[in-house]
């Protein structure tokens, strides 16, 4: 606890982050990057610059080492939604989508309500919403009251405090509008159920497999794409608060085990998708088609990639493993 108390005395947070800061964070989130101690949840990390200028995030042992403090960094706040760089990552397609991801160098982002989970960006269920609601009116009501130098009359505090919880309802709203997301599986294999799923029988599709690090990298620059684990809640016992909501489904959608990548332009948008440039070589790991499409569909999905000067090979579904007895 001193060596923090004594580093906020010293610094001050700037909030300068660069990107490199960013994937830093990411990539070491409960371990002090200078001397490999392991964070314990509570212990929070310090992210910012060396007299080098060169990014760092460390624990409350190597604080010294930091000339400009970005911001501490509770991280545990995060953890559970954080996924290790090397979490291998599958996304079950058609080959219209496919093609048009080689076609234009691109990952498709939906917008949030058009992903067809109508919880999708809930805060609970509907049930428990008067309760959420007079937590947040007595929330404003009391901010209004009590903000500095705050000599307001009952009606007018009932009015702005009002006012502030109308406010927020429209921005919860709207955040469905706002938000992007490019869904994945993570999981150590391929999945029958979603071979079933995304590309049953009589259908052409592939899945193209990459990783965390991979698919963070491929959009290159692009800080704004935050990507986590989504969590799956009995909303029965919690509400989603404001920033992670579109991380978490309900608990019944847990077989997915689903990363996502999303995208908040903080505006709603009409368009009901976007598309984000990506380096298709950089996030290919390897390109599968369906095991239940005929054998032409594997010649023509390999010749597709050939012709887009796509490296990325293309492997056999282990659903076409044969047994032995
Ligand atoms: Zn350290």
């Amino acid at each position: 606890m001193s060596e923090s108390t004594s580093i906020f005395s010293r610094l001050k947070s700037t909030g300068r982050f660069t990107d490199e800061l960013r994937r830093l964070i990411e990539d070491s989130y409960d371990v002090c990057q200078l001397c490999g101690a392991y964070l314990s949840e509570g212990i929070s990390a310090f992210a910012g610059y060396n007299a080098n200028e060169q990014p760092l995030y460390v624990g409350p042992c190597c604080t010294e080492h930091l000339t400009e403090l970005a911001s501490p960094i509770y991280w545990w706040w995060e953890a559970d939604k954080r996924c290790h760089p090397g979490t291998r990552l599958w996304r079950y397609m058609d080959f219209a989508k496919f093609m048009s991801m080689l076609e234009h160098g691109i990952l498709y982002f939906a917008r949030a309500d058009m992903l067809g989970d109508p919880f999708e960006g809930a805060a609970g269920i509907v049930d428990r919403k008067p309760k959420w609601d007079e937590f947040y009116r007595n929330f404003f009501y009391t901010s209004v009251l009590t903000a500095p130098s705050s000599i307001l009359p009952k009606e007018e505090a009932d009015r702005q405090a009002q006012q502030l919880f109308e406010d927020f309802e429209k921005i919860r709203q709207r955040k469905r509008l706002s938000s992007f997301v490019s869904c994945w599986h993570s999981g150590d294999g391929e999945s029958e159920a979603l071979w079933r799923l995304y590309s049953p029988p009589q259908t052409m599709g592939v899945c193209i497999q990459t990783d965390v690090r991979s698919l963070r990298e491929s959009w290159g620059d692009n800080a704004h794409i935050k990507l986590g684990k989504v969590q799956y809640i009995d909303f029965r016992e919690k509400y989603a608060g404001f920033y992670d909501r579109i991380f978490w489904k309900r608990k019944s959608l847990s077989h997915e085990a689903e990363v996502r990548a999303v995208l908040d332009l903080h505006d709603p948008r009409e368009d009901m998708g976007l598309h984000i440039p990506v380096d298709l070589n950089k996030l290919l790991h390897a390109v599968i088609p369906s095991p239940f499409a005929p054998e032409w569909f594997g010649v023509l999905v390999s010749s597709v990639l050939k012709r887009y000067g796509i490296e990325t090979k293309l492997v056999a579904s282990e659903l076409l493993l044969q047994p032995f007895f």
